[in-house]
């Protein structure tokens, strides 16, 4: 369950730059990019929600229902891992909100929200509380964390179990005796095949507390510094995987467009006035220019207006060439026959826009920016893919060669392959 989406107030967690409360899930959104959070949680920027998150709540929903009262109402992918649930019972907390005394908080600021599931059935004899997070996926091989990142704070994954379990050391009338923690994730694939997985990680309450002194803590700091930043082009952003995960950043266009190191560089990439295209979704619309209305020639009006009078031999209309609008990338292949405009090689494309980015970022060459650079740190490839994605190439036919060879090619193709219509891809 994200925590947030049942968080028993509606007023803001950030006010006037001073945070209010915490979630896991803010830590969490917070450790991705601290400047999409910035713009959520301070600025609170609505974010769309998606169909996966709606299969998540419901599939939540159903797991609530079933836990606490036995009644089997779960749907096909909640009931795929039914097998790996415990055993129903009013001893379960289910939705268990993350209250008590003393409150779990972090630099001082209290947190709120709700742990899916926790089962302290092995408390009384074993010292061990099993706490669990069920995640909706659409593809548990791919997304699913891994065992040691659920237990290091340094991860998404890790934060959020973290988290839940540092709460629980704070209550110790209500689990006494804890000594060991079993922090689970489990996954529902929601495509394909029904599958279910549970990945655990067992960890002792020493490494909970230290992992929450060290990593959590500091981490909050942080935080409480960039809820006081005057502008999001003063928050770190984490170009990266973080840009294009979970169906894209809802932000990424106010992201690319304020007036930081790196919102400069995107100015640099934008403001150009050979990119015209290169503009972010929200941009205001270019203000027309405004000629004189052209007086086109009116059919033969009803009554009293005579006809126009025609001069000269009667023009004759050129039939127009018909256009496609379609956008087809044929990688690492070649199309032998094919009907429409010849295909042309992306690689002008790639160059200009590397060429492109790389002055934006003040380097010759992407791949070798320093750590001083906005594009160090392997950032160059979210920036190369935001480029391309504001600037995609004009409707056409297009040719990417040698893709496997060269790093650029491929972040651009990656980026450009979900607005072309047609992909095709070479086999060897
Ligand atoms: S676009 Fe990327 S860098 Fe910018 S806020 Fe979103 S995740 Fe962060």
């Amino acid at each position: 369950m994200t925590p947030s989406c049942k968080a028993p107030t509606n007023s803001p967690s950030v006010v006037a730059g001073v945070i209010q409360r915490l979630s896991v899930s803010q830590l969490k959104r917070h450790k991705q990019c601290p400047r999409a959070w910035y713009f959520a949680k301070v600025l609170r920027l609505p974010e769309p929600t998606t169909g996966a998150q709606q299969v998540g709540t419901e599939g939540h929903a159903q797991l609530e229902h079933f836990l606490s009262t036995g009644e089997d109402v779960l749907g096909a992918f909640a009931k795929s891992g039914a097998h790996l649930l415990p055993t129903p019972g009013a001893d379960l907390l289910v939705e268990q909100p993350l209250d008590g005394e003393p409150p779990l908080t972090a630099g001082g600021i209290p947190f709120t929200g709700f742990i899916d599931l926790v089962d302290a059935r092995q408390l009384a004899s074993d010292g061990v509380l099993r706490i669990t997070d069920h995640k909706f996926t659409s593809n548990i091989a791919r997304n699913a964390a891994t065992r040691e990142q659920l237990a290091d704070a340094d991860t998404e994954p890790g934060l959020q179990m973290l988290g839940y379990a540092a709460w629980a050391l704070r209550q110790v009338e209500r689990f006494p005796g804890l000594r060991e923690l079993e922090l689970e994730h489990l996954y529902y694939q929601t495509r394909g095949q029904r599958l279910a997985a549970s990945v655990l990680a067992s960890v002792p309450v020493e490494h909970v507390e230290r992992e929450w002194r060290t990593k959590v803590e500091p981490q909050v700091e942080a935080m409480k510094e960039h809820a006081q930043a005057a502008r999001a082009s003063d928050v770190p952003a984490n170009f990266g995987p973080a840009c294009t995960k979970y169906g894209g950043c809802p932000f990424m266009a106010k992201c690319l467009t304020g007036g930081s190191k790196t919102m400069s560089l995107r100015d640099k990439l934008l403001n150009k006035s050979d990119l015209p295209a290169v503009l972010p979704p929200d941009a205001p619309e270019p203000t027309p220019v405004q000629v004189a209305p052209e007086v086109a020639e009116q059919p033969a009006p009803e009554a009293e207006q005579p006809a126009p009078k025609r001069r000269g031999r009667p023009k004759t209309t050129k039939p127009e060439q018909p256009k496609s609008d379609l956008r087809v990338l044929f990688v690492d292949c070649i199309p032998t026959k094919h009907d429409g405009p010849r295909a042309e090689s992306l690689t002008e494309y790639v160059d200009d826009l590397h060429r492109k980015v790389a002055e934006a970022g003040g380097v010759d060459d992407v791949r070798f920016a320093g750590s001083d650079s906005p594009l160090g740190f392997g950032k160059w490839r979210g920036a190369l893919a935001m480029a391309a994605r504001a600037a995609l190439p004009p409707p056409g036919n297009y040719v990417a060669l040698g893709v496997g060879q060269s790093e650029l090619m491929q972040v651009i193709v990656e980026a450009l392959e979900p607005s072309f219509d047609v992909v095709v891809r070479g086999t060897r």
